[in-house]
């Protein structure tokens, strides 16, 4: 804007009612909310950006189109930007985003946030999976050093799910009939090592297959992996050729040699589990955006970030995050 058009605006502005004014406030906030998602949107094309079609990198820009710079890419000439292709594309209220994402960082519940956010509780449901699904990817790729694995389980739940249910439904939250293992649980693998990185698997079952494949796509082939003594872990981890120390836990043993224990394992999964409370049982199908969101949450030392959230969804993981300033 030119100085004399402020100039002119500025005068005008004396004109406004209270009303005017309140609702001048709320655009003002409204643009500027907008701006900061666009800011975050547009440090994933940073370095310059490839075709999401084609995967060529001879891209022009092309003009601005929704407060973010357009690109055409010159082998099929397509135009994107850097919110194509990610999870977070077609969302409608960019301004609300960031707000959004501070409700996650408070582990609010759909209805909750929704209230705060001034959106339907259905448009609620979407975001917070939109938000997950890439951040559920980010895991630990590899584990070093000493590292701790434990066993633990999900109430298997169809929460949501109105056909093909294969039992009559529980109440929201709910108790498996049998106690332990059974058919009504899934079974999640935790892995953490030392230096707090950390990744669960979903499993099919909680054998010694099942588990070895887990392991074996992150232990590092020197690490060292302490478990509580469970027999699938053990055999698990004979089986992919790792050193293992049990630690008998049953038998009061807490710490073998003075380093080899299951302590911080076991420490993620209490967290886990207390966290996971507020939300009442979930449904299996949704479990690995919840793993994901308390990986998270836990890696930032329950000091995460709406900005990190909103980061994590374009599919930016931690270390590419800190880059962004
Ligand atoms: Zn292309």
């Amino acid at each position: 804007m030119k100085i004399e058009e402020f100039q002119v605006l500025m005068e005008e502005l004396e004109k406004l009612t209270p009303r005017q004014r309140e609702f001048l406030e709320k655009h003002l906030e409204k643009i500027e909310q907008t701006q900061a998602v666009n800011t975050l949107i547009e440090s994933r094309a940073s370095t310059m950006p490839t075709c999401p079609k084609c995967g060529h990198n001879q891209i022009a820009r092309w003009g601005l189109a929704s407060g973010l710079q357009r690109y055409r890419c010159s082998t099929c000439k397509i135009t994107f930007n850097a919110l194509t292709g990610t999870p977070l594309a077609r969302l409608r209220h960019k301004d609300k985003w960031l707000e959004y994402a501070q409700q996650m960082t408070e582990g609010q519940s759909v209805r909750k946030s929704a209230k705060a956010c001034d959106v339907h509780r259905n448009t609620s449901f979407r975001w917070r999976h939109r938000f997950l699904a890439l951040s559920n990817k980010h895991k630990a790729t590899s584990l070093v050093g000493i590292a701790e694995a434990d066993e633990t389980f999900f109430l298997k739940s169809f929460k949501g799910k109105k056909q093909g249910m294969t039992r009559a439904p529980r109440k929201r939250g709910g108790k498996a009939s049998k106690r332990g293992l059974s058919d009504e649980q899934v079974p999640v693998l935790i892995c953490r090592d030392r230096n707090g990185s950390t990744a669960d698997f979903i499993l099919k079952k909680a054998d010694k297959i099942s588990i070895g494949a887990a392991l074996k796509s992150i232990m590092a082939s020197d690490a060292v992996l302490c478990t509580d003594g469970s027999k699938a872990l053990g055999a698990a981890a004979r089986k992919i050729g790792i050193v293992h120390r049990s630690i008998n836990l049953a038998a009061g043993v807490r710490v073998v040699a003075k380093v080899y224990h299951v302590q911080n394992v076991n420490a993620y999964d209490s967290r886990l589990k207390e966290w996971m409370r507020r939300f009442h049982g979930i449904a299996t199908r949704y479990l690995a955006n919840y793993l994901g969101w308390r990986r998270m949450i836990d890696q930032a030392r329950d000091s995460l970030s709406p900005r990190a959230i909103v980061l994590a969804a374009l599919g930016m993981h931690h270390d590419q995050q800190l880059r962004v300033t």
